[in-house]
């Protein structure tokens, strides 16, 4: 593609909002370092142009995978990145120090590689601590031999202690102050000296877990850069969101009572109706399983969702907009509509929302 886009649908990346939310981050983080979690493309966002903007506030990228991290490289970032699923084989090893990607190392598989490695430099890498999540990591009882090795191995530079948080978007989980204390009993079992790293967004913005304020803690943040608060905080905080998905209207059409639209004739008009159709569909990520009545933005109110998602096109109920024209312009989440609202509406979350908004959807930055 030469970049040239005749069909209007796009997202709009905000990128004073993700240099504003990646400061926000940086208040809150104290004197606690600080990860910029910009893995499946920045959320959606674009990885380069989000780690262009959030560049001042954050002291190192986090991504999933090599792949991802590579691109930063290319595009010349030189700080660090942390692949925070680590390496599938030991042919990234060298790649990894030679780029100051740092791998995390989460099973057995991984850490003989490492330490079978004949690397020209030495490689930093984070070590995860399973402490009840129970998706990554090794047990608490074994985090003690690992870490010793890895300490021991002289083709290792640095080691950082990590864990997740599974409910940390929750205040009073029972479960966050259980892996707080595993976390807490296993660094004290370790080099006192280590850094440490627990915190994604939900646990920064959370009062349960004091974190400390240390030059040696890190804080991984993602979504709160995209402007999301993630967790139940009743006194939200002021992000702005960096995301606006935008779809104009392509067609309207009267429609009388009684009379189905879309796909399965899902939706049935209750009375007679107008509905406008919006050049947006699950081929650019917006849900094909958004039910009925799910909100969509269009001038200047929320009109209800009417049909099933199509492909390439959703159908909105706009019997009570005053006005209504092909060419309008619809917000699907941002500034108006925020992703959440919507994400609560499809009964999913929004980084699925924002992750899956697909290649098709031209990013324009401003
Ligand atoms: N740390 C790890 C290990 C993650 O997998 C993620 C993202 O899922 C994050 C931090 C960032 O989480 P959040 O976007 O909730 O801040």
């Amino acid at each position: 593609s030469n970049g040239l886009h005749f069909r209007p649908t796009r997202a709009e990346i905000d990128s004073d909002a993700l240099r504003h939310n990646a400061a926000m981050a940086r208040k809150h983080a104290g004197h606690c370092k600080l990860l910029g979690v910009i893995k499946a493309n920045g959320y959606g966002h674009g990885a380069v142009e989000v780690a262009h903007a959030i560049n001042g506030s954050v002291d190192a990228y986090g991504v999933a995978f090599i792949d991802e991290a590579l691109k930063l490289r290319d595009a010349g970032f030189t700080q660090p990145i942390v692949l925070l699923e680590g390496c599938f084989s030991e042919a990234e090893l060298p790649v990894c120090a030679h780029y100051n990607l740092q791998p995390v190392v989460h099973q057995q598989q991984q850490l003989d590689a490492i330490l079978q490695a004949r690397l020209v430099k030495p490689l930093a890498v984070w070590l995860k601590a399973d402490t009840g999540m129970h998706r990554l990591g090794f047990s608490p009882d074994e985090v003690e031999r690992v870490s010793q090795q890895l300490e021991n191995c002289p083709q290792i530079a640095s080691v950082t202690l990590m864990t997740h948080f599974a409910n940390a978007d929750v205040t009073h989980h029972p479960l966050n102050e259980a892996q707080l204390d595993r976390f807490n009993e296993v660094c004290a079992r370790t080099t006192p000296a280590r850094a440490l790293s627990a915190a994604n967004t939900a646990a920064l913005l959370s009062s349960v877990l004091d974190l400390g304020d240390e030059a040696s803690q890190w804080c991984r943040t993602g979504i709160m850069l995209y402007g999301v608060d993630p967790t139940d905080s009743a006194t939200p905080m002021s992000l702005l969101p960096s995301m606006r998905l935008v779809a104009p209207v392509m067609a309207i059409r009267e429609v009388p009572k009684g009379a189905a639209v879309g796909y399965g004739s899902t939706w049935v008009a209750e009375r007679d109706s107008r509905i406008a159709t919006l050049a947006i569909g699950y081929a650019d990520g917006y849900p094909r399983h958004a039910p009925n009545g799910t909100p969509v933005w269009l001038n200047g109110q929320q009109v209800p969702l009417a049909g099933t998602v199509s492909m390439d096109m959703i159908t909105v109920d706009v019997t009570d907009l005053a006005q209504v024209n092909v060419g309008d312009e619809a917000e699907l989440w941002g500034p108006h509509l925020s992703v959440a609202t919507v994400a609560d509406a499809i009964g999913t979350i929004t980084y699925e929302l924002l992750t899956r908004v697909s290649e098709r959807v031209p990013r324009h930055y401003k």
